[in-house]
């Protein structure tokens, strides 16, 4: 049997009709090379990337330092089990935990079980009886029964039930409602500092002090979801720094090895020592791969210092955004944390996503309405303002019809 090796987008596009389950709407268009923030299709046409890899990609595509990483690892050890020790990953749990709040980390592959794993240390962590969790409408944590149970938002839940027992959902930002559903039952609070999924909303300064006072006041954990808003997403390696409220344990994911997949939890050292041998474990979690990518993504964000870039390419998204929402009464509102940023429309956003594309510019659309870009740290100003310049057309242009 023969693999064809020349690609083109439309026999691509045939081969997935044939071949892949459809459980993804994909534009028609087959990426096969990155750079930074362009990455190139099989026609050679090159795209400005602004939302690169799903926010997997905070360094852009193939980051040198994690591909030397990466290359160098996969030829001396690619994978060894969890029963025995290797460097790389104790290195990279040390650095993880320099970085934040000093915990202990346990790694997973993917932001959902990093979450599936706080869910389980949380109820393990407990006193005899407590089990329920709070979380928040519009939250999304994952798509593992665990975690969507979580996550609440309907739509996702459509056709599975009967979910995980224990959880209760409380509105995004009210404080009061989370009071009333703390019961004797209750054992945590599990948030993201930053919806992203939901629509990039950023909570009011209040509310997560309000969390950590009302978790310590009745014994409960708090959980922070950083899948998205971790290491240097919000321009601080963690979202919880960006708001000054810490966490008791910490999930993170997608952008943590460079675009290499992996994934971990972090949690108080006190709180960590509730996960005992035996107790929850990932095959693939922390192999050396995925360690050495960590580090060296860790390493070239503090080396580049990318989240002073971050929180510059914030003020420049800011001011840029802002000036069009003055002008265009299309845009209902601008949420900038770092290289976090949500457009929020009055009409649906995904005529702008597709005007975009035929620019060669690639942003998304979340919630309906809500434009987000995720862009590389390491974007380029000449770059951001292009972007921009691509967007802010393709919105004015929405407006005239
Ligand atoms: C993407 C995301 C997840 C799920 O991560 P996967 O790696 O797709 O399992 C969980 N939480 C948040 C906040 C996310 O953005």
């Amino acid at each position: 049997m023969t693999i064809a090796t020349e690609t083109n987008s439309s026999a691509t596009v045939e081969l997935f009709k044939k071949y892949v389950i459809p459980n993804y709407n994909r534009y028609p268009v087959n990426l096969v090379r990155g750079e930074g923030s362009w990455v190139w299709d099989s026609e050679g046409h090159r795209y400005l990337d602004l939302f690169p890899g799903w926010g997997c990609n905070l360094l852009g595509h193939c980051p040198p330092a994690v591909v030397q990483a990466v290359q160098d690892q996969v030829a001396t050890l690619i994978h060894v089990p969890n029963t025995w020790h290797m460097d790389v990953q104790g290195r990279w749990a040390q650095l993880l935990s320099e970085h934040s709040f000093g915990g202990q980390a346990f790694f997973c592959n993917s932001g959902t079980e990093a979450n599936e794993a706080a869910i389980k240390l949380a109820r393990l962590h407990a006193t005899k009886g407590r089990y329920k969790i709070i979380t928040f409408e519009g939250g999304f944590h994952g798509r593992t029964l665990g975690s969507l149970t979580a996550t609440a938002q309907p739509k996702y839940h459509e056709g599975l039930g009967p979910l995980v027992a224990g959880f209760t959902y409380a509105p995004y930002g009210d404080l009061a409602a989370v009071e009333k559903l703390i019961d004797d039952e209750t054992c945590a609070i599990m948030i993201e500092p930053i919806q992203g999924e939901g629509g990039v909303r950023i909570p009011q300064a209040d509310f997560l002090p309000g969390l950590r006072r009302l978790a310590d006041q009745h014994g409960l954990l708090l959980i922070f979801d950083e899948v998205q808003t971790g290491c240097g997403r919000t321009g601080h390696w963690f979202g919880y720094q960006y708001f000054g409220v810490t966490p008791d344990v910490m999930t993170l994911a997608k952008a943590l090895c460079g675009g290499i997949a992996g994934g971990a939890m972090l949690a108080r050292r006190e709180v960590a020592a509730s996960l005992r041998p035996g107790m929850h474990a990932a095959t693939f979690g922390g192999n050396p791969i995925a360690a050495r990518a960590g580090i060296a993504t860790l390493e070239t964000i503090a080396h580049d210092n990318l989240l002073d870039s971050a929180q510059q390419l914030d003020k420049l998204f800011r001011r840029r955004l802002e000036s069009l929402r003055a002008n265009c009464e299309l845009v209902r509102d601008v949420r900038v944390a770092g290289v976090m940023i949500g457009v929020e429309l009055t009409l649906d956003g995904a005529p702008v996503v597709k005007k975009c594309l035929e620019r060669r510019l690639l942003i998304n659309c979340t919630h309906g309405t809500v434009i987000r870009l995720l862009p590389a740290m390491n974007l380029t100003t000449e770059q951001a303002e292009e972007g921009c310049d691509i967007l802010i057309q393709a919105i004015q242009e929405s407006a005239g019809g």
